[in-house]
């Protein structure tokens, strides 16, 4: 294992995949399959020893290591190995048997090569299995690279993988310096999830490099109650929503957009909710991220925002699980992600103003709606900016590997899970046979009965009536018949 932050490791590390991918690649789809479900079970085994890592180097309660981490690590070798198959497999391209008889086209799905995985500390094993299993699967080799806040856990991952699966997982340590040199190493596909400064500095360097990235970067969700929410319920799903993880969750709910007509029941609702839940919040995992936390809420106060619960951490005090009220709109606690167990409440007047207030955001990642009213919700939840919307709930849905997981604007745009994840870890690769031996009507030469097929074509494009599709016909019946005399021949 590397385990320090020159390119050298970079290097190395991503030349060894490279060179375990040949060997991955060329087994078959069902035979990977395989692989993968012992992976998992060798894994699982292990859950306990995991469980108990994650909760040393993050400080989640032991419920929520389990919950969030440890239980999707199953769930994504079982809906991978179960689905994936089908979404690899080789389909039939279609091509026109009149316009050009006798050939046949076949779309792969091939894998891009090695797939560099740079991952954050807030859910340390969750998300980069997320990248590591449908890339696996597709016939890439990854090399991760976990935060250097959270090191053990993505290790631990790689050395378990190793013991069954081999050289194709790679794992290199270090801090942002070997990120940007696993990046300069050239793997075929870097899947980013961190910060959105961060995010641009890998963007860059990729795009210098021609390396493809997805990125999945910060949020600033907003939870949006309409006035005929089930206020109790709310509470609760809201109060979860910013504190999960201690706030520390890319799609954590960091503002909270109410309806004014029950705001004066709903907050006070909220506000309980929040304080009932501070005993299962756990203290920010960084000091750095203790700090902005503080920052925002100091800023927001000198400001003359309200407190409505919690407010500035006290000495070495746990960070107070916070709700803030009257915050200016240009207040880094409304514009910036805060990234810990606080939110921003705002009240609007109608619909249009909520939808005006959840949109206010460079970010665009999750939101979610409250409501009684399942027309009027999806009706909001079509006008909000982000990549997704949840109706009655916040978040939960990165668990499931079926869903796509994506944002918009400074969220960025990649997608872990889902079909569309496994797309863009693998590239389509087009094969055609053609089996027509006679010699096609736009090679050389040019004749006049080249011009006068390619203007019946265009005709029939422009007219799309009857008797262009008649002529059409016509025109190209004679040229099967031509082709198929050659053919004899
Ligand atoms: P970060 O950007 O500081 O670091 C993320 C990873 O990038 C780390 O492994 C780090 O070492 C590496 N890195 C740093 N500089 C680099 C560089 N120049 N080149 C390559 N790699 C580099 O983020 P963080 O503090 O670890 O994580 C928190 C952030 O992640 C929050 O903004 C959160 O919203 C975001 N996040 C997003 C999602 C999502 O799915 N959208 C999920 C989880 C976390």
């Amino acid at each position: 294992m590397s385990t320090d932050a020159g390119q050298a490791p970079a290097n190395s590390a991503v030349a060894r995949a490279r060179t375990a991918q040949v060997a991955w690649a060329a087994l078959s789809v069902a035979d990977r399959v395989a692989k993968l479900r012992a992976a998992c079970l060798h894994l699982l085994a292990h859950a306990d020893e995991l469980a108990k890592l994650i909760v040393h180097e993050t400080r989640k309660p032991l419920a929520e290591a389990y919950s969030s981490e440890v239980l999707g690590v199953g769930d994504l070798f079982g809906y991978w190995c179960k689905h994936g198959p089908a979404q690899l497999a080789p389909r039939k391209g279609k091509i026109p048997a009149l316009e050009m008889p006798g050939k046949k086209a076949t779309v792969l799905r091939v894998p891009r090569g090695v797939v560099a995985c740079i991952s954050p500390w807030n859910y340390p094993v969750s998300l980069p299995m997320r990248t590591i299993v449908p890339a696996l699967l597709g016939g890439n080799a990854v090399v991760l690279k976990p935060s250097e806040v959270t090191p053990q856990c993505g290790l631990w991952l790689v050395a378990k993988l190793q013991d069954v699966l081999g050289e194709v997982v790679q794992g290199l340590a270090g801090d942002g310096a070997a990120g940007a040199a696993l990046v300069r190493a050239k793997p075929d596909l870097v899947v980013f999830t961190g910060s959105t400064q961060t995010g641009r500095k890998v963007a860059v360097a990729c795009a210098e490099l021609g390396i493809e990235c997805a990125l999945e970067l910060g949020g600033k969700d907003c939870a949006v109650v309409l006035d005929d929410a089930e206020l109790d319920r709310t509470a609760a799903g809201v109060a979860w929503g910013i504190l999960t993880n201690a706030g520390q969750n890319c799609s954590g709910i960091e503002r909270v957009a109410v309806h004014a007509a029950v705001a004066p029941v709903f907050l006070p609702k909220l506000v309980a909710a929040v304080q009932a839940a501070a005993g299962d919040v756990p203290e920010l995992v960084t000091a750095q991220q203790r700090a902005v936390v503080t920052g925002h809420i100091a800023d927001a106060v000198r400001r003359g925002a309200k407190v409505l619960t919690g407010g500035e951490p006290q000495g070495d005090q746990p960070t107070p699980p916070t709700l803030l009220a009257d915050v200016p709109s240009d207040a880094p606690a409304w514009c910036d992600e805060s990234f810990g167990p606080m939110a921003v409440v705002a009240v609007g007047k109608d619909d249009a103003a909520l939808v005006a207030l959840a949109n206010d955001s460079r970010y665009g990642l999750g939101a979610s709606v409250w409501s009684a009213n399942a027309d009027r919700a999806q009706a909001i939840a079509g006008q909000l900016r982000t990549g997704m919307v949840w109706i009655n709930n916040h978040s939960f849905s990165g668990a499931l590997p079926d869903l796509p997981w994506t944002g918009v604007g400074d969220s960025g745009t990649g997608v872990t899970n889902s079909p569309d994840a496994l797309h863009h870890m693998t590239r389509p690769r087009l094969v055609v046979i053609d089996s027509n031996r006679a010699v096609e009507p736009w090679w050389y030469p040019y004749g006049d009965r080249m011009v006068a097929l390619m203007q019946v074509l265009v005709a029939r494009q422009q007219r799309n009536g009857i008797a262009a599709t008649f002529r059409t016909l016509q025109a190209l019946k004679a040229r099967v018949a031509e082709m198929k005399q050659v053919n004899r021949d």
